[in-house]
């Protein structure tokens, strides 16, 4: 079984650099650095994180790692072919821009594939690897190969959901960045951060599922002691529409402007609600007071009442007279 392993990990290598050589160096891969260069992508991006391109092929790979000498077995045990009818097999991915995901050694251990953007294209817009012996989704961070020294130097990381959040933010300088792989943060992942930094910004994208996954994520941080603040990007955006959009300045500022655990969870109580509907805003309030009267500490419970009451154009002192009330019953 260990030797099984091992012999993932040369496979794993060998199908990266058979995917970016298909990219980089062939006619079949066009198309996706096309599609990678429209998106602002260029030759030392596509280096840095051993981008690639699956053809539109159903054998491709399969074939190449047979000649290689690797078993049918192995290739499905490193998840890179799935198996049809009469014992046949084919390429798990196709016609997609790969992205192979390291372990902090700097081993591929699996890949991620995007879709390209024409319309005679279907299935899911990412294609991740299955679970395998030598990767676990939960356990890894994409991009911590690259951004774990710079990560330790600066005590901090910041945390992204993409493979292309990442990439826009290396290219930029944002080279403490890293992906959960996905919204689903893990306390898993936020143990491997702790071995770095003590502190994490997370920047998920402002829509419905990455504030979600950033309250989850907060909460998973603060639990193993990491300081954590979160980057507000406008609504519908995400780091790397941001970066590209507008510029490693602005996002130096909203990194500048990120706000810590409380404010944030404040933001969301609030946030598109009607306060103007006495309904309504009696159950925003009282959301404001159970969240409240969870901070331990006197000073602290006070400067958020204060933010609280004018976000919320309540009166601070019937609002700490609640908060009072009900912290002292949660004694
Ligand atoms: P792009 O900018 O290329 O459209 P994105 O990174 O902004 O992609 P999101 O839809 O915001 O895409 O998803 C964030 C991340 O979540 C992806 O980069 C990918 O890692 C992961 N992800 C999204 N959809 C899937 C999926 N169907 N299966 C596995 N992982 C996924
Ligand atoms: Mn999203
Ligand atoms: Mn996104
Ligand atoms: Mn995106």
């Amino acid at each position: 079984v260990y030797k099984e392993r091992e012999n993932i990990f040369s496979l794993n290598k060998l199908a990266a650099r058979f995917y970016n050589y298909l990219l980089t160096d062939t006619n079949m891969g066009k198309e996706a650095l096309e599609y990678l260069n429209k998106r602002g992508f260029n030759e030392e991006d596509i280096k840095r994180f051993h981008l690639g391109y699956a053809a539109d092929e159903w054998q491709l790979l399969l074939n190449f790692l047979k000649k290689k000498d690797f078993s049918i077995h192995l290739i499905k045990k490193a998840g890179l072919i799935s198996e049809g009818n009469n014992n046949s097999h084919y390429d798990k991915f196709r016609n997609r821009v790969m992205f192979p995901i390291f372990n902090n050694r700097g081993e591929v251990i699996a890949f991620g594939g995007r879709i390209l953007d024409s319309e005679d294209n279907y299935g899911p817009k990412y294609l991740n690897s299955p679970e395998t012996q030598i990767f676990s989704k939960k356990k890894n961070l994409y991009g911590l190969h690259l951004a774990k020294d710079r990560i330790r130097k600066e005590n901090s990381c910041i945390i992204m959901e993409g493979y292309t959040d990442v990439i826009q933010a290396h290219k930029n300088g944002f080279k403490n960045s890293i992906a959960s792989l996905g919204t689903a943060f893990t306390e898993e992942q936020a143990k491997l951060i702790k071995r770095y930094a003590e502190n994490a910004y997370i920047a998920y994208d402002a829509d419905t599922a990455g504030n979600k996954a950033t309250l989850r994520g907060l909460d998973i941080l603060n639990n193993t002691g990491i300081n954590v603040k979160v980057i507000e990007l406008e609504e519908g955006s995400d780091p790397d529409q941001l970066l590209k959009n507008e510029g490693s300045d602005v996002f130096n500022e909203l990194i500048e402007n990120a706000v810590n655990l409380i404010d944030f969870k404040i933001n969301m109580i609030v946030k598109d609600k009607n306060l103007s509907e006495p309904g309504i805003r009696k159950k925003v309030l009282r959301s404001i007071v159970e969240l409240l009267s969870g901070v331990e500490d006197n000073l602290e419970r006070e400067i958020y009442l204060e933010r609280a009451a004018a976000k919320t154009n309540f009166k601070a002192d019937i609002l700490a007279e609640e908060v009072e009330k009900e912290f002292k019953e949660n004694k």
